[in-house]
């Protein structure tokens, strides 16, 4: 249900009018950052308004603000954490401690902000969402996560890390043995982020392996790192122009709107690619988390510096021609840039991965180039 002719009307003229009167005390780019008088911002109040069980008028006076006040997430975190929540207590199961943190319905928009409250005293990452380590903190107990012999083989030595990763010679991996320059590229000047619009990484490994094509690395929707091959045996072929320099991941993701698992619903995200506002299915959490950690060990493993290329300070507007190979002799060099970035930074006809890293990636240690 969304706003009728008239109350869209009522709200576009007392809008602004709130807003004058409310001030300095006015919080509706809580809502959304749209003028106060347009239809977007009072569709935005009206989702607003439903995400806490408040009158969905699309108007943004003193109740709406008031509530909005005691709001410590912004909304969107709000309706990432609703869709969570019900996932970690089914996931957790006898374990759930959430109840402990709140008696509010696990999918409200009231438990998400009890569980910010919970995190925030204890010092933990506030995302309102009752995940493994909120959890342990709620028993009380000791959060460790899952330990292991984490490692990336490379030249048949496993090279430890803190992520999970299903090695070329672990059980349950997949180990390209086709598609890909038998010339070994050990240590890599570019870093290639990629979706690979399927379901899972099985099926992503199944597509690339049909086309003979490869990886070194697909990262699935828990958040596990599957290594496509061991380095020493080839250079993969994943980003045409620069695949004897990169190394590259396929993050799981479907990306249409209309491939959502409603049973385990991913975050809708905005494209932002080339000014491309499309909406996406986002990444899971455990996704980000995987890929900015894998991120850091390549760049520390090959001695890259942890940067990512932008246009006029836009990492979302960089068109390939600044990664062709140069001429004459079509060597590389990318106008001098090495580290991270996006497939749609090589390729033109490409969007992969959108923008939705880049902030996880900026907030661990990133920083953005010019190219
Ligand atoms: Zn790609």
């Amino acid at each position: 249900m969304s706003l009728t002719a008239a109350q869209m009307q009522t709200a576009r003229a007392n809008n602004p009018i709130y807003k004058t009167k409310l001030g300095a005390a006015w919080l509706g780019y809580k809502a959304s950052d749209a003028a106060a008088d347009s239809i977007e911002f009072a569709l935005a109040v009206h989702d607003f308004q439903l995400s806490l069980k408040l009158t969905a008028d699309g108007m943004w006076g003193p109740n709406t603000n008031d509530a909005a006040g005691k709001l410590t997430l912004t909304p969107n975190e709000v309706s990432y954490a609703i869709q969570r929540n019900p996932y970690w207590q089914a996931k957790l199961g006898s374990e759930w401690a959430g109840d402990s943190i709140s008696l509010e319905p696990v999918n409200s928009s009231l438990f998400a902000e009890a569980v910010y409250s919970f995190q925030l005293s204890k010092s933990l990452g506030t995302d309102g969402i009752c995940g493994p380590e909120t959890n342990a903190a709620a028993h009380d107990a000791e959060y460790h996560p899952p330990v292991g012999t984490e490692y990336i083989l490379v030249d048949g030595k496993p090279l430890p890390c803190s992520f999970k990763v299903v090695s070329p010679d672990e059980p349950g991996a997949m180990v390209f043995t086709s598609g890909f320059y038998p010339t070994p590229l050990l240590k890599p000047t570019l870093f290639v982020l990629h979706w690979d619009v399927c379901r899972s990484s099985r099926s992503c490994f199944d597509v690339l392996s049909a086309r003979n094509l490869s990886v070194q690395f697909m990262g699935d929707s828990d958040g596990t790192i599957y290594q496509g091959i061991d380095p020493v045996k080839g250079a993969c072929w994943h980003a045409g122009t620069v695949n004897r320099w990169a190394w590259g991941i396929e993050i799981c993701d479907p990306v249409y709107l209309r491939d959502q698992d409603t049973s385990h619903p991913r975050p809708i995200s905005t494209l932002r690619v080339r000014n491309d506002n499309s909406k996406i299915l986002g990444f899971y959490s455990e996704q980000i988390d995987a890929v900015v950690k894998l991120c850091h060990w390549v760049c520390e493993y090959a001695g890259i510096p942890k940067q990512l290329p932008a246009k006029r300070g836009k990492p979302g507007d960089v068109w390939n021609s600044y990664f062709a190979p140069q001429p004459p002799k079509y060597k590389w060099d990318v106008h001098g840039f090495t580290g991270v970035c996006a497939h749609f930074h090589q390729d033109d006809q490409k969007i992969d991965p959108g923008m939705e890293l880049w902030p996880a990636l900026t907030a661990s240690g990133f920083t953005i180039v010019e190219v």
